[in-house]
């Protein structure tokens, strides 16, 4: 730098204009320079703030984001895998995974349960005379005055066409008969678009030392199969 400044002064003396133009270009090289310098600098500590925060920040959200989507996705299929799509209540396959795991309970623990397996009177005669729609909108409002009717502990599901089942939990045969009663009238006095709906009603109680689930089902199915013989909209037990 001193050499340099010594260059310059020797070429003062020489030719003014040009000494003051050698300035000039000395102060534009040096001033550039140091902005080269600013800039690296200014670009190094870009990087290392992109890398160091930046990157794991936007990584974080882009993982975090993921785990969200994963969850909802999980849920929805286990909303799809266990319920009912007219309905919306439990369908067959999750009605016996909990009717399984209840009677393994109380073969275990000791306990009651009672099934109410009950099915639509003459539906068939509804769908013919006001359509399928109608007969589906039906199904919907049944299942939704049962679900009103039914206490927390019952397990309601839709067991396929027009039939619905539900797990009476700690219930006995005498309180599972009284409980499928109301539900009977529940539906007979309930109101739907197309005037009176009824349904007939099977109860049994599980034998824990004897049944399962399909011996139990079978029992109250028949039991069914009785309230349909002896005239429909009752309630029959075995
Ligand atoms: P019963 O009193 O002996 O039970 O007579 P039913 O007419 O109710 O019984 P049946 O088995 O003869 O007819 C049942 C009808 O239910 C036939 C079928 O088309 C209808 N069904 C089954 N699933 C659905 C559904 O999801 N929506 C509608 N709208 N109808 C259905
Ligand atoms: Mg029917
Ligand atoms: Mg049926």
């Amino acid at each position: 730098m001193i050499k340099l400044l010594n260059h310059l002064k020797s070429f003062q003396t020489s030719n003014n204009s040009s000494f003051i133009y050698a300035v000039y270009i000395f102060l534009a090289c040096v001033f550039t320079a140091e902005l080269n310098v600013i800039h690296t600098r200014f670009l190094l500590g870009a990087e290392l703030t992109y890398i160091s925060f930046i990157m794991p920040t936007i990584a974080g959200i882009l993982f975090g984001y993921l785990l969200a989507r994963i969850q909802l996705l999980r849920e929805q299929l286990k909303e799809v895998a266990y319920t009912d799509s007219l309905t919306g209540i439990y369908n067959r396959l999750h009605f016996n995974r909990l009717l399984d795991a209840e009677m393994d309970k109380i073969k275990r623990y000791g306990g009651e349960l009672s099934i109410i397996f009950f099915d639509i009177d003459n539906f068939k005669q509804i769908n013919d005379t006001y359509g399928h729609p109608t007969g589906d909108a039906v199904l919907k409002e049944i299942a939704e005055v049962i679900a009103g009717a039914n206490r927390s502990t019952d397990v309601f599901a839709r067991f396929g066409g027009e039939e619905f089942i539900i797990m009476a939990v700690s219930t006995n045969i005498h309180g599972a008969k009284e409980h499928a009663q109301r539900l009977r009238q529940k539906i007979e006095q309930h109101r739907f678009e197309i005037g009176c709906v009824t349904a007939s009603f099977g109860v049994t109680e599980c034998d824990v030392s004897s049944d399962d689930r399909l011996t139990l089902l079978q029992r109250v199915d028949k039991a069914l199969y009785q309230a349909k013989a002896e005239g429909r909209n009752c309630v029959r037990w075995l």
